[in-house]
């Protein structure tokens, strides 16, 4: 099996060890991931500069590439040009912190399977639901079993997975849930303060507020200690307001 391993929060973010470590011995593994953290990023692609790609080197041997990119940047680089044959599955993650909800939008760790999915390659997304005392080993387990189901059950065409992860001891982890992107989001505080030159500048912040109202949300599961899985694709049309659209919008005068 070839893995192709990615994340938004760099080549040297212990997240991706801890993920190249627990599938190490599974397969071909390629990593290709940004220089430096690209959290945030969302589905960016560089356009108007040229794209570094160094070689980085773990305990004197190659690791992966260091790409001056973004996710989905690494993404298509390594599968065009990297690569000698394409991979049988693209993983992104571990990231440090969740990618539930809204946040999925913003998030480089969810473009980096989505690219992933949108070149035809099964492609999941992983994420621990923490910033602070991470517990890598529940992941670790987590995506180990995921791709021994993903051998025999594989992925539906143009979907991709998003695993969210709670913070828990494994054996603390209650099963697997089939969930929806929420609606739980950033309330965001920008704080203003005063450069030395006296000019205001602003520095964003927020709270996420963690939970839905809905029973089946991805921030629910991860509250409740399960690992939420959900299908994600690309197409951002929404099909059940076409016939609204259809009837309302499609039908106004040219002038
Ligand atoms: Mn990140």
């Amino acid at each position: 099996m070839r893995i192709l391993i990615s994340n938004d929060d760099g080549i040297h973010a212990p997240g991706i060890h801890a993920l190249y470590d627990a599938v190490k011995d599974l397969g071909d593994i390629t990593v290709a991931a940004p220089d430096t953290e690209r959290s945030a990023v969302g589905h960016a692609i560089t356009l108007s500069d040229p794209i570094k790609c160094r070689e980085v080197e773990k305990n004197g041997e190659f690791f992966g590439y260091a790409i001056g990119g973004t996710p989905a940047d690494c993404v298509k680089l390594a599968i065009y040009s990297l690569l000698d044959e394409k991979p049988d599955l693209v993983i992104s993650g571990f990231n440090l912190g969740q990618n539930v909800g809204i946040s999925v939008i913003y998030s480089g760790t969810v473009s980096a399977a989505t690219e992933g999915t949108i070149l035809g390659i099964p492609s999941i997304a992983i994420s621990l639901c923490t910033f602070t005392e991470p517990i890598w080993e529940t992941p670790q387990k987590v995506i180990r079993t995921l791709i021994e189901r993903f051998k025999t059950t594989g992925l539906p065409p143009e979907t991709l997975m998003n695993v969210n992860v709670p913070n828990i001891p494994f054996d603390r982890i209650k099963g697997y849930r089939t969930t929806t992107m929420g609606r739980s989001r950033f309330e965001e505080i920008f704080h203003k303060r005063t450069d030395p030159r006296g000019r205001a500048y602003y520095w964003m912040d927020g709270e996420m507020s963690l939970y839905d109202g809905q029973q089946d949300t991805d921030v629910q599961a991860v509250d409740e200690h399960f690992v939420s899985l959900t299908p994600l694709w690309f197409d951002l049309t929404h099909y059940q307001v076409m016939d609204e659209f259809r009837g309302g919008w499609d039908g106004i005068p040219k002038a």
